[in-house]
């Protein structure tokens, strides 16, 4: 397995040569006993539509992500507690569609889902349609652990955040122009076709033509052997009247239990359509298949044939790790036990 320099610093040489060792098909030649992996989203996003100083932008949040994931892994950390390392540095990096820099819905709001699972306990818990909660994953870890409930949704849900302490922030703070800036493009697609139903867009970057689905999510294995799984997203530009994506559904965008643990990116109806990430547990649990056959089942043939773009981060109780997609890029990346940060972008 090729390694990546730290945080800043990654060349394009050494990137193209990771993304050939992190292709779908490539699981990691030595897997680790404990670590973490994770997605930044999947979607149109191609070599020749990233600037260089952007590709470094997103590899440099990455690893970043991954170490403070594995800062808590390596000592003797829960997996719950690495996943919300991981995922409150993506939720505060304006580059990803959760927390700051999420998509805005058809009324021009940022409106947060995000949720969390201990595969130890099949404990799960859920947030959606947030509009005030800086980090929802740590709202959704609450709901977990501090209420009789998996799911809490919109004011309900920030009355909750309130009584738990959790950090609220003016509306405002998620807003960021380019994510505006896409909303405007895809209200005008709309009208330019006004017979057509209203569409979901995939959040595309107007400077770039970057088209990605962006969401967040973290899978770790702990070194007591522990799978967790978490997601946090801003849905779909131009969603709208209170629509729910897959991220916060368990067993559709996030799942784990003692088997193995998934976070999905991708077009959220689809996920929950078909239950993905329990479909991928379940195929190991009940076909006996290996981790990235399961994965690889569900997202490169059910998904594709069902028209369902996107890809899932997996990881197994053994360490070992999938990350397949069916879209040209998934931002994506794993740590192992060695603190070698593995961060890939593209198809190839
Ligand atoms: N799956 C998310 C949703 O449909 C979108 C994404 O992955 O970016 O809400």
């Amino acid at each position: 397995m090729l390694s990546l320099p730290l945080v800043g610093c990654a060349s394009l040489q050494a990137s193209a040569r990771d993304e050939a060792a992190l292709a779908t098909e490539a699981p990691p030649a030595r897997k680790p006993q404990w670590g973490i992996v994770i997605h930044g989203g999947a979607g149109v996003i191609r070599r020749d539509m990233l600037s260089p100083e952007k590709e470094a932008a997103y590899r440099a949040k990455l690893t970043e992500s991954l170490q403070a994931g594995h800062a808590v892994l390596a000592r003797g950390g829960s997996s719950l507690d690495a996943v919300g390392a991981a995922l409150r540095i993506l939720e505060d990096s304006p580059l990803f569609n959760a927390g700051k820099g999420a998509v805005f819905n058809h009324d021009g709001q940022n409106e947060l889902d995000a949720a969390i699972m201990d595969g130890r306990t099949l404990r799960a818990g859920a947030v959606a349609g947030l509009h005030h909660v800086k980090n929802p994953i740590d709202l959704a870890r609450k709901v977990m652990e501090n209420s009789a409930h998996v799911m809490m949704v919109g004011d309900g849900a920030e009355a909750f955040a309130r009584e738990q302490g959790i950090e609220l922030v003016p509306a405002e703070y998620f807003r960021t122009e380019e994510r505006w800036e896409q909303l405007q493009k895809a209200l005008e697609k709309e009208k330019a076709s006004p017979g057509k139903p209203s569409s979901l867009q995939p959040s595309r970057d107007p400077a770039t033509g970057e088209e990605k689905f962006g969401t967040v999510g973290a899978v770790a294995l702990d070194q007591a052997g522990n799978l967790a799984a978490g997601t946090s997203t801003g849905g779909m530009t131009n969603k709208r009247y209170g629509r729910v994506g897959d991220s916060p559904i368990i067993g559709a965008g996030t799942y784990a239990n003692a088997h193995c643990a998934v976070s999905g990116t991708g077009h959220g109806e689809f996920f929950i359509r078909y239950t993905v990430a329990r479909d991928i547990c379940a195929r190991m649990e009940y076909q006996q298949l290996p981790l990235q056959e399961s994965a690889n089942a569900m997202v490169m043939d059910v998904l594709v044939k069902a028209g369902g773009e996107g890809g899932v981060i997996a990881m197994d109780a053994q360490g070992n790790v999938a990350m397949p997609f069916n879209s040209p890029g998934m931002y994506r990346g794993y740590m192992g036990e060695d603190g070698t940060p593995h961060v890939a972008i593209f198809q190839e």
